[in-house]
């Protein structure tokens, strides 16, 4: 599996702290610490997994990038330029470059609109196609994700398909203005286990064909395995580990990656390795109340003193694998 090239988007100390109304007139609003100080990079054809629990700070993260939501602190840098300062013509530009996909496709797609409209206006709002060429430009995407013949499904509305279906044509309106990144928030999480290898390998044979770097976010690390470059392991708001995928996968260090492999069918389930298993208890806690020290010691089965007032930092310990534990000595 290839990847990386240079840096299409780099993250810097990126933080997002939302101000939270208790609800009772007489007491302060709570500060939910959903992303604190998150870095990342994406090389120009490289998938990057972000990976952790509901609750993690992952989707947030994408909303950041995305320029959905302004951050507290640090920047998002697209090919150079920091998204949050575009204004104009490299805003609009920035609209066309980054796409996403979302985790279920029947909210994603307007239920009144047929496929080709869905697909259409899009290309025609960013001159991507004139309106004599448009019906063959959208039956071409189609035909690239699999919807071929495309005359059988341009007409069509979306309630009219299977989910996968409804997935692919995600997929194509994402990839129809050639965009350089695309954010997939669990793309295939709500999909039949049969159809996700399918648009797996879509996504994959089009970032070959396109050039494309994909931001994955997901809970299910075997979607990781099979997708991923680089893997960036999330935890209240916190990266805790990343590294490239098959270190993740061989050699994983925080407790808390641990568990979440423990959890993960493997290919020969007598090579998992027993000692590894580290099974988590309980729910993450909330983000208005993080723990002190390490974020992860209520639930980590190897808490010692210092974990408990000292918070361990990113600590780069061999080609890209970081890792934040006191456990884990350089
Ligand atoms: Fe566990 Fe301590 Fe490492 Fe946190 S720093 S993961 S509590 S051993």
């Amino acid at each position: 599996m290839t990847g990386r090239g240079e840096p299409v988007l780099i993250a810097e100390g990126l933080t997002k702290h939302f101000r939270m109304s208790s609800g009772f007139l007489n007491r302060r609003p709570s500060l939910v610490r959903a992303v604190d100080d998150v870095s990342l990079e994406i090389g120009t054809t490289e998938t990057l997994a972000l990976v952790g629990e509901s609750g993690s700070g992952k989707t947030t993260t994408a909303r950041l990038i995305l320029r959905l939501i302004e951050p507290t602190a640090g920047r998002v840098l697209f090919q150079g330029q920091d998204v949050h300062a575009l204004r104009g013509m490299p805003l609009r530009r920035f609209r066309k470059d980054v796409q996403v996909i979302f985790q279920d496709p029947r909210a994603a797609l307007n239920p009144r609109r047929t496929v080709f409209e869905i697909l259409r206006d899009p290309l025609l709002l960013h001159g991507l196609a004139s309106q004599s060429e448009v019906r063959s430009i959208v039956a071409e995407i189609l035909e690239r994700v699999g919807l071929s013949p495309a005359y059988r499904y341009l007409d069509r509305y979306p309630r009219e398909f299977s989910g996968g279906q409804l997935q692919r044509i995600c997929v194509a309106r994402a990839i129809s203005l050639q965009p350089r990144l695309v954010v997939a928030d669990e793309p295939v999480s709500a999909l039949d286990v049969s159809v996700r290898a399918q648009i797996l390998q879509l996504m994959q044979s089009l970032q070959q064909d396109s050039g494309l770097a994909y931001l994955f976010i997901t809970h299910d690390l075997a979607v990781v395995r099979a997708i991923a470059h680089q893997v960036a392991v999330m935890y209240l708001g916190k990266i805790v580990e990343s590294g490239p995928v098959e270190s993740i996968f061989t050699d994983p260090l925080h407790p808390y990656t641990r568990a979440l492999l423990s959890v993960t069918p493997v290919p020969n389930p007598r090579r998992a390795r027993e000692r590894d298993r580290i099974i988590l208890h309980g729910e993450i806690p909330s983000p208005a109340n993080p723990p002190s020290g390490c974020r992860f010691h209520t639930r980590c089965p190897f808490v010692m003193d210092a974990c408990r007032t000292q918070e361990p930092n990113l600590r780069l310990l061999s080609e890209g694998h970081q890792v934040a534990c006191h456990l884990i000595k350089g």
